[in-house]
């Protein structure tokens, strides 16, 4: 990193092609089969009908669904200006791997193959104006969908189960590991959530009911509804039609729109809460120091010493007594800082003069670390106080 004045010490192609995309939402799912792709195809079109610019990308490169789903399988993006252009279909914007490969090629790509490629591929997409990015990621809670969580800087992240418990099992999984790596969780969806008969319109809980609405309220974290198991649901994204799009009047198309309008509320919920802490400037001072800028005007300065001990990674913080483990002494004090970079929309990844690279900061907590001389003299009075 370069000690210039520069906006940013960012070098991340991956925020570049997603900055004029107001909410970046990953669609997760412990394992496959259980709708996740269905559900994005069709949230998309939902999200759309309710006034919103929507794109999706479907980042499933082991079962790219997405082209089959909207009628596409033959399209192929634009790449002559040497950025992928996503596809318009169905009043979305959408890419997919899957208009990249032939549709018999097998993807057998091991995972840090496959990282690698996710990264290019959501680097290399020129999204425009979007108020939602729906993500649909692989399944499974892997290196994969780790790095797109700390990558593209998600607003947050909804999770697909059916009702069955092993289905939530996994799903749990899912969720928790959004949340360790502190993405929010802007709901929960149950698909595949009771049969209603066509001709004596009975209902069925085949896959049982109400699992995925316990799950959000013990683990307290939204719950955005239930998609019914309609096989019309199945036989439009077979015809390359979402369901949505032809007409609101059925169950599973109500179904959808409500779910939409849950994720938009809770979304610009968790956006206005990210928007507070996200620092309008980053960089590098002359001298060494980190400069943050934060929506408020302030201006924190963080020197390299002070940043490396108070890291609060596993190796420098005991986890389970929340006490210091890193020895302060053995710190020099002409420690440098070697590299910034965004993890998500909460935190920086810092790597250190040391080796150190392992501690990210979380942008909430980091203001309480401000060395300029008022935030300094407003902790001595604090504690002074006690
Ligand atoms: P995933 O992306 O989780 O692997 P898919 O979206 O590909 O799952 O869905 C798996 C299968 O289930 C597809 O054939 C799809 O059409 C069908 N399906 C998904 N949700 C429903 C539903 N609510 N009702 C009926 N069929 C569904």
């Amino acid at each position: 990193m370069s000690d210039t004045d520069k906006q940013s010490p960012f070098n991340d192609t991956i925020q570049s092609g997603l900055s004029r995309v107001k909410n970046i939402i990953a669609v997760a799912s412990g394992k496959g089969g259980v709708g996740k792709s269905t559900l994005s195809v069709n949230l998309a079109v939902a999200l759309k009908q309710t006034g919103a610019t929507v794109g999706l990308m479907d980042a499933d490169i082991y079962g790219p669904s997405q082209p089959g789903m909207l009628g596409s399988k033959d399209a192929r993006p634009d790449i002559s200006s040497g950025q992928l252009k996503p596809i318009s279909k169905h009043g979305i914007d959408f890419i997919s791997m899957g208009l990249l490969v032939s549709d018999d090629t097998p993807v057998i790509w091991r995972a840090p193959i496959a990282m690698k490629m996710i990264q290019q591929f959501i680097g290399a997409v020129t999204w425009g104006d979007l108020d939602y990015l729906l993500i649909d990621l692989p399944p499974g809670t892997g290196d994969v969908q780790l790095t797109l969580a700390q990558q593209a800087s998600l607003t947050g992240a909804i999770i697909v189960t059916t009702p069955q418990q092993v289905a939530l099992g996994v799903a749990h999984k899912g969720l928790r590991m959004f949340q360790q790596v502190n993405v929010p969780i802007v709901g929960i969806i149950e698909n595949m959530s009771g049969f209603t008969c066509e001709h004596c319109g009975k209902s069925t809980a085949i896959f049982k009911e109400g699992g995925g609405k316990q799950m959000a309220e013990s683990l307290s974290v939204p719950y955005l509804g239930a998609i019914p198991l309609d096989p019309a649901i199945m036989e439009s994204a077979e015809e390359g039609i979402p369901i949505v799009t032809n007409g609101t009047e059925t169950a599973a198309a109500k179904a959808f729109i409500g779910v939409a309008e849950k994720v938009k509320e809770y979304s610009e919920q968790i956006r206005q809460i990210i928007l507070k802490h996200e620092p309008k400037k980053i960089q590098m001072s002359r001298d060494g120091n980190l400069q943050i800028t934060w929506p408020d005007d302030h201006q924190s300065v963080f020197t390299p010493h002070n940043l490396r001990i108070n890291c609060a990674c596993a190796s420098c913080i005991d986890e389970n007594t929340g006490k210091k483990t890193l020895d302060v002494k053995q710190v020099p004090l002409d420690m440098k800082i070697t590299g910034v970079n965004p993890v998500g929309r909460y935190g920086l990844a810092i790597s250190f003069s040391d080796g150190h690279n392992t501690g990210i900061y979380i942008l909430e907590r980091m203001r309480e670390l401000c060395e300029c001389d008022i935030c300094a003299r407003n902790r001595k009075q604090d504690s002074f106080s006690i």
